[in-house]
Order: C-alpha cells, then sequence, then structure tokens
C-alpha cells in the first residue's frame, strides 16, 4: 500500500498521473474528509475544510462516497480528463455534509455521461430520487434536479445489500448506528479491499458486530473519527464515533490498515497530528485522512 501526502492544492502534473488508470488500478483519493460542516480556514489547511468525499478508482470505474462539498472540485476533474469512465455516487446517508455537494458535480450536467446514485439510509424520504429533489428545491436551492443533462439513475437500496458492479467489483454493504441510519461499504477488487465507514456511533466496549464483519482483513478503511474517547459522552447521540475505536477495530478485524475521516470543523491541523502519532505508534500504516491524499492498493 502506498500512501501519498499530496499537497493540499494540487497541481495539473498530480491530476495528470491519475488521468489514464491502469486496468486493475485501486485507489483512493480524498476530496474532503471533514464531517458535519465546511471548515475554512489556516488552522485546518492541512487535512482541508471540505465536506466529506472519497474518489475510489477500480480500473475504468469512479466510484464516489459521498457528495459532500469535496465533490465539486472532483466533477471537475472528471469532466475535464475522464470521458467516459463510469461513474457510481454511493451515498452513506442523506445528511448535509454528505450530500450539499450533489448541485455542483459538473457530470450531472454533462450530456454525455452516465451517473449512477444509491441510497440505502433515507430517514422517511420515500427515495433515492426524493432525497435528491427535496435538496434541490425552493426556498433552499433556485433549481430541481431536472436541470440534469447527464443519463443518471437513482437506486434504493438497503444496508446489507451486496452490489455487484461488475464481475470484478463486488460491494458489500451493512448498517451503521447513526440517527436516521446510515450505509457503510466494503468494495473488493483484483484481490484488495476497502471500505468506508462514517457515521456510526459505538457502544463503549461492546464493538459492532456488523462494522467488524464488514471489515474483516480488510486492506484499508476510513472510519468515523470525529471524537477522541474523551468528548464521547459530551455528543452522545449524535451518532460518532473515535478514533481510538477506529484503532481498536483495525486490531479485532484483522484489517491492515484504517484512517481516521469525517474531522470535526473545530479538529485543527495540530490536533489532528497529535491524534496521528497516537495511531501510527500502534499501526504505522494507519493514520489521518488528509483532503488531496490518495492511497495506491
Ligand atoms: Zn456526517
Ligand atoms: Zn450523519
Amino acid at each position: 500500500m502506498n500512501l501519498q501526502y499530496c499537497p493540499p492544492i494540487r497541481d495539473s502534473q498530480d491530476d495528470a498521473k491519475l488521468a489514464q488508470p491502469s486496468k486493475n488500478l485501486f485507489e483512493v483519493r480524498f476530496w474532503g474528509s471533514r464531517g458535519t460542516l465546511p471548515s475554512p480556514g489556516q488552522q485546518f489547511r492541512i487535512a482541508g475544510g471540505n465536506t466529506n468525499c472519497t474518489e475510489v478508482t477500480c480500473g475504468d470505474h469512479t466510484i464516489i462516497f459521498d457528495a459532500g462539498t469535496g465533490i465539486r472540485e472532483l466533477g471537475s476533474k472528471l469532466v475535464t480528463e475522464n470521458k467516459g469512465r463510469k461513474i457510481h455516487l454511493m451515498m452513506t446517508h442523506a445528511h448535509y455534509d454528505h450530500i450539499e455537494g450533489v448541485p455542483f458535480f459538473a457530470p450531472f450536467f454533462m450530456a454525455d455521461s452516465k451517473v449512477d446514485v444509491y441510497c440505502g439510509e433515507l430517514d422517511g424520504s420515500s427515495s433515492t430520487e426524493e432525497t435528491i429533489k427535496n435538496l434541490m428545491r425552493r426556498p433552499y436551492f433556485p433549481v430541481g434536479p431536472d436541470v440534469f443533462t447527464a443519463d443518471v439513475t437513482f437506486n434504493d437500496i438497503k444496508s446489507g445489500d451486496n452490489i455487484g458492479l461488475t464481475d470484478e467489483i463486488k460491494i458489500r454493504t451493512a448498517p451503521l448506528n447513526h440517527p436516521g441510519g446510515a450505509t457503510a461499504y466494503r468494495i473488493d477488487f483484483e484481490g484488495r479491499s476497502f471500505a468506508c465507514i462514517t457515521d456510526t456511533e459505538h457502544v463503549p466496549g461492546k464493538p459492532d458486530q456488523d462494522v467488524l464483519e464488514l471489515i474483516d482483513g480488510v486492506d484499508l478503511f476510513i472510519y468515523d473519527s470525529s471524537l477522541c474517547d474523551e468528548e464521547l459522552s459530551e455528543f452522545a447521540g449524535y451518532g460518532h464515533s473515535t478514533y481510538e475505536e477506529g484503532m481498536r477495530l483495525c486490531k479485532m478485524a484483522g484489517a491492515k490498515a484504517f484512517l481516521a475521516f469525517h474531522h470535526m470543523p473545530f479538529r485543527t491541523d495540530v490536533e489532528l497530528d497529535r491524534f496521528e502519532k497516537i495511531i501510527q505508534e500502534d499501526n504505522p500504516n494507519s493514520g489521518i485522512a488528509r483532503e488531496g491524499s490518495t492511497v495506491i492498493l
């Protein structure tokens, strides 16, 4: 596994390297690793301020977990460099920090692109399509999703479903403990694996069996590390977990590495560096998911 911390401001050379992925490239790239609310500002510059958006490249397929504000810049890259790629946008749930970038995702406005949108935990909304319509309507937004010109499909899934994108790309899902629900995803591709586990609240001393099963032996997972253990009781009921729980789950599941993800808007680079030191004393392959960083599996 090759973890590269790209500078937060990317140059065209970085993107050019990724423009033509090989057939079995399995790469994870973070376009937003902040949770809850975007956090611009000097104190947050290294980890980045955009909310949840993780791009996973599996050969010529692009799988995107969540459409937080980070998806805007990803969309620009996809329309300029990756014509003809198959785009699958998989939402963990519909809270603002995971969905607010939807109206700004450029491939939705390209007549020659195809985007398949998936969501599993709708919390009362009747369908994935309805959820997007509710996001893009007055008084919250000036226009509805009928402005999209791409070929867009909306797919309703249930946490626990398996999604076979191709014979080679297998996706499994599991339910998470979050107000209104959230879906965890795991991708297995060409003998390697990655899992996205956000947002979820753990019960201290009782590891989540659904999560453990999903991340069993995984090469890399990202984990809701909004909090640290000493903050957990203060935020009880908000549906979030800690980086220490990520460390414990990593060991218990025999996973190779995890990256702490979904950083609180108040979490500074200095604090995240401190967390990373603790995480890496335990497992040098693990660390903090920072915007602009990539991992090749
Ligand atoms: Zn969130
Ligand atoms: Zn949430």
